[in-house]
């Protein structure tokens, strides 16, 4: 059994560990991160993000997915791409941001312990190896809890590793899919079965609410669940499951209405859970809220003060871009290095095919709150960039307020709108008006100029109001 000592002990090596570790040692502190782990990266790096978007490039690539439209329909793209060429672009992808990861942690002289963390009291953390046996004590002056979420998997779902899949499973079946149920319509569910779409899989998603993504401005949801359906993909909403069967080569979804559907894998996606069950978190003073997450006030900081917690464990939004952010900012207030409040606005990125970006409020939330406002669109047909790259649906809708033109929404979707959203990310930032892009020269062509079309748009609609 070894002892160690460090100013920051941080439990968990996704996203929000790694950038709250490499933030405290900028600031001259010594760091350990225990990860249960062999490789360091969190569910963001082994299961989550960075593979469901590598099978989403290895797809759009392999499938010819963009080139379509000028050199006809890929015939059955689901037989000729396998299991192995999708996870040999993913596995290089993998050696890579691991390699990357321990580069870092090397520079940044960060000690990377791996075994199972749990609290011996708010200042002394044990771990233990796979046979339970006690490997290290860290005692810390301040310790972080970044040990992410997983899979919600209740224990009437028959799971296994062919055809009842979460999002951790699913990455090891070893065939394409005829077809596929998926059992919820929110991101990960959404984006994996437009991926499965796009290869060929028939592919049918159910939800308890009327359509897929619910929060996302009602008329990027619309434009979503079209381009969706002309990539072959089925939604049924209003619908909510009873029971799952497993049958020999088959599995069954019964619904309450009486109905069922049968296919070759399910994916179930309805939610995520804290990891929370290793940590005894009560032996430091520390509990759960109703939802099973540590609750933490605005500086991410539990309810005691030395402990902080950030990442899918404190809750939404629960992506590796604002676990990363949560994670910096509480190695500085930890430190007492200069520091901000989590930003207001910030953008979600969510990689269906086509993929959508939003930043602000939706125009759902503005007519709920009273704005006056307008709205300026730009159809990806009218984008010279994009009839290059193979005319692809989309749009840019952007929401701005009828007296002051400030901009208070911008809502992407279409190829790159991942990408682009920062540029009005960074002008609500700065408080900029609608006027500003349509006084600035764009890259010609580009899909960035999807803004000034959508704006000169918004802009004359008032003009003739006025
Ligand atoms: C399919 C999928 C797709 C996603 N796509 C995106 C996306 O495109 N963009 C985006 O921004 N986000 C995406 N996310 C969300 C993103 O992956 C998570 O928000 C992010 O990983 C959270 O980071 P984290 O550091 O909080 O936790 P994690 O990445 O979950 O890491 C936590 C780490 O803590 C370790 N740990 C847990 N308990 C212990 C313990 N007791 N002792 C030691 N170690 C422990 C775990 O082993 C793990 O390595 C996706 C998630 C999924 C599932």
């Amino acid at each position: 059994m070894e002892e160690l000592y460090a100013d920051l002990v941080v439990i968990g090596s996704g996203p929000a560990g790694q950038k709250c570790a490499i933030q405290a040692a900028k600031l001259g502190k010594s760091v350990v991160i225990i990860e249960r782990y062999p490789n360091p990266g969190g569910a963001c790096l082994h299961s989550g993000t960075i593979p469901s978007k590598s099978l989403r490039e290895a797809i759009l690539n392999l499938s010819d997915f963009y080139t379509k439209s000028f050199y006809g329909q890929k015939e059955i793209p689901k037989q000729s791409i396998s299991i192995n060429d999708l996870n040999f672009c993913l596995n290089l992808v993998l050696e890579e941001q691991i390699k990357q990861l321990h580069r870092q942690f090397d520079k940044n002289k960060i000690v990377l312990v791996q075994g199972i963390a749990h609290f011996e009291n708010h200042h002394q953390i044990a771990v233990l190896d796979d046979n339970n046996h006690l490997t290290h004590l860290v005692t810390g002056e301040r310790i972080v809890i970044a040990t992410g979420s997983k899979p919600r998997n209740p224990k009437n779902v028959p799971f296994d590793k062919e055809m009842v899949l979460d999002s951790t499973r699913l990455l090891s079946i070893d065939h394409v899919p005829k077809n596929m149920l998926v059992l919820g319509g929110g991101i990960i569910g959404s984006e994996y079965a437009s991926f499965f779409a796009a290869l060929g899989t028939e592919v049918t998603v159910i939800d308890k609410k009327e359509q897929m993504l619910p929060y996302l401005d009602k008329e990027i949801g619309m434009h979503l669940q079209t381009a969706l359906t002309k990539i072959g993909l089925k939604f049924v909403g209003n619908k909510d499951f009873d029971e799952i069967i497993r049958h020999k080569n088959e599995v069954e979804v019964k619904f309450n209405d009486g109905s069922s559907l049968k296919a070759e894998m399910l994916l179930y996606a309805l939610g995520r859970v804290a990891n929370v069950d290793h940590l005894r978190i009560e032996n430091a003073g520390i509990s759960v809220d109703s939802k099973g997450y540590i609750p933490v006030n605005a500086l991410f900081q539990t309810i005691v003060p030395n402990i902080y917690a950030v990442g899918d464990v404190i809750g939404g939004p629960a992506l590796a871009s604002t676990s990363m952010e949560q994670g910096r900012l509480a190695a500085r207030h930890a430190f007492g290095a200069e520091t901000h409040h989590f930003p207001t606005f910030y953008p979600i990125g969510i990689y269906t095919i086509p993929e959508i970006s939003s930043c602000g409020y939706t125009e759902e939330q503005l007519k709920n709150l009273g704005f006056r406002y307008e709205v300026g669109r730009a159809y990806y047909y009218e984008i010279a960039k994009n009839t290059i790259a193979g005319n692809d649906p989309g749009m840019f809708k952007i929401l701005f307020h009828a007296d002051t033109l400030e901009i208070l929404g911008i809502h992407i979707i279409g190829r790159e709108a991942t990408e682009v959203i920062h540029i009005g990310q960074v002008a609500m930032t700065f408080n900029a008006k609608i006027d500003y892009f349509i006084d600035q020269v764009f890259n010609y062509p580009t899909y960035a100029e999807g803004y000034r079309i959508a704006a000169l748009n918004g802009f004359n609609k008032l003009k003739h109001k006025r």
